[in-house]
């Protein structure tokens, strides 16, 4: 038979969502289970996914600046690439922060069972223990918070059980540099594990549907990526891969659309980054009456409710955008809406990343959002080419800092960024979008010259209208 245990709480998947709901509830009194399959806490975003991913494009950075110093006098011999050791490091990286989950979750007596858990009601599940062979566990709870994320899609056509097929946790690993390698998808994820390979030596093709790359996002500020990286990736924009047959000397592909090569080309290696599927249709959920649609998406409100009162759904799970930090206040809400507080989900603004060469960052509205919902709205621009320490740093050529105000208001609606170390600049547009500023709050802010968040300010001012004479 199955040991019992029972809790006030449990929380399922310990990801950016599930271990955030489970020491917010622990820390709010509340007796605390948190069930995990895996044997590391921290989820996708830990383990194979924001930090690994961070960890490899720090390495490829460096070799890229490397590169580039060289026309302002400085020149570094070829870089030696040592695979083990660079994986190593993304590694130790890893470890560092889940190893301090560990540590958070014993110190605030947080229960961890480790194993894959399944409703068996409303009010218990049966847990399959993952390090003990055939044990299992019942937990019992009053409220229940379902984390357990999503994970990469697979499509029919593609032969996924290939080992040169990869999705991102197999390009994550780095066992070896492909020379000819496919992305499918324009998205983050595909770009940024495109990017870290094409740096380690790839040469890298990208497969696109759509007219665009980072569909979600102003055509202008991707315009001015896709410029700066005609050189460094060939991307078939309108284009699908038809057919992938493995063979003993690569994998052919054959595309259809408007930019598909004739015949097949070859290739080393393929990466699948076409989304992110929830999942919820693994949960044996219809024991327990919680709503979960096709895509295996649990429908919440903004107390992160499901239809079942006493069961909450948060992160990945709960859909787009499938984001950590997200997830992780998606979770404290969870949380506290338990302990009884009124608390809601309503974030003026969730920001977004591309950490790529360069980077691509913005929060709050886009422009097309603006466009379709009918706001009166104008956007100022402030190019880089005319920031000193942009210059000064030689990354001023795809650097563009663009806001957009209600021009009835003056009120900041959105902003995005390209350009070197775009994602950290994105923070005062957060925090700006979040106090509901307007354009003379920005403009009258004094930013610290010369620095990059001066563009911010200075596209503020140009709203303001006390610049008009821009070099
Ligand atoms: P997850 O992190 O998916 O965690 C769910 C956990 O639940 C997993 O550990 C899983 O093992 C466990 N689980 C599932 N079912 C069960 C079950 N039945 N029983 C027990 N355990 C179960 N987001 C960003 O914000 N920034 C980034 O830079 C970023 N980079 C990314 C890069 C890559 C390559 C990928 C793949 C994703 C990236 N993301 C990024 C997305 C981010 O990882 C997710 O949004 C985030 O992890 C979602 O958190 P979550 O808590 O909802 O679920």
């Amino acid at each position: 038979g199955a040991e019992e245990i029972k809790g006030q709480v449990l929380v399922i998947g310990a990801g950016p969502g599930g271990y955030s709901a489970a020491f917010r509830c622990a820390d709010l009194g509340l007796d605390t289970v948190l069930v995990e399959r895996y044997t590391t806490l921290g989820g996708v975003c830990l383990n194979v996914g924001c930090i690994p991913s961070k960890a490899l494009l720090h390495v490829a950075k460096v070799m890229e600046e490397a590169e580039h110093i060289e026309h302002a006098g400085i020149k570094f011999a070829k870089p030696e690439i040592d695979l083990p050791s660079i994986a190593a490091y993304k590694s130790g990286v890893v470890k560092k922060l889940t190893d301090g989950l560990s540590a958070m979750s014993k110190m605030r007596k947080v229960t961890v069972v480790q194993g894959y858990a399944k409703f068996l009601d409303k009010n218990s599940v049966i847990v399959e223990h993952t390090d003990v062979e055939g044990k299992q566990t019942k937990v019992s709870f009053d409220n229940c918070i379902i984390a357990a994320g999503s994970q990469s899609s697979k499509m029919s056509f593609i032969p996924h059980e290939d080992p040169r097929i990869w999705d991102s946790t197999d390009a994550l690993e780095v066992k070896e540099v492909p020379k000819r390698l496919l992305v499918m998808g324009g998205g983050i994820i595909g770009l940024e594990m495109g990017t870290v390979y094409q740096k380690l030596g790839s040469q890298v093709d990208f497969v696109v549907r759509g007219k665009q790359l980072m569909s979600g996002t102003d055509a202008d500020i991707v315009k001015m990526y896709t410029k700066s990286n005609t050189k460094r990736f060939n991307i078939m924009f309108e284009t699908q891969a038809q057919s992938i047959i493995p063979k003993q000397d690569g994998v052919y592909v054959e595309f259809k659309g408007k930019n598909a090569p004739e015949g097949a080309v070859v290739y080393d290696a393929i990466l699948v980054a076409m989304g992110r599927s929830a999942n919820g249709n693994k949960l044996d959920l219809q024991n327990c009456g919680v709503n979960v649609d096709d895509y295996g998406i649990i429908k919440v409100d903004n107390q992160m409710r499901t239809n079942v009162p006493n069961i909450y759904a948060i992160g990945d799970i709960v859909g787009q955008p499938m984001l950590a930090h997200k997830a992780v206040h998606e979770g404290h809400v969870a949380a506290e809406v338990i302990a009884g507080e009124k608390v809601f989900f309503e974030p003026k603004q969730i920001p977004s990343i591309a950490y790529t060469f360069p980077e691509i960052a913005w929060a709050g509205m886009t422009e097309n959002e603006a466009k379709a919902a009918g706001v009166n709205y104008e956007v100022a621009t402030f190019p880089w080419s005319a920031s000193g320490r942009a210059l000064a740093s030689d990354v001023s050529s795809d650097g563009m800092t663009k806001l957009i105000f209600d021009k009835d208001t003056h009120q900041l609606i959105g902003g995005a960024l390209v350009g070197d170390n775009a994602g950290e600049l994105l923070g005062e547009i957060s925090l700006a979008l979040e106090m509901d500023c307007d354009a003379e709050d920005i403009a009258l802010t004094i930013h610290a010259h010369p620095t990059l968040h001066e563009s911010v300010g200075m596209a503020a001012e140009i709203f303001h209208g006390s610049i008009t004479d821009l070099p």
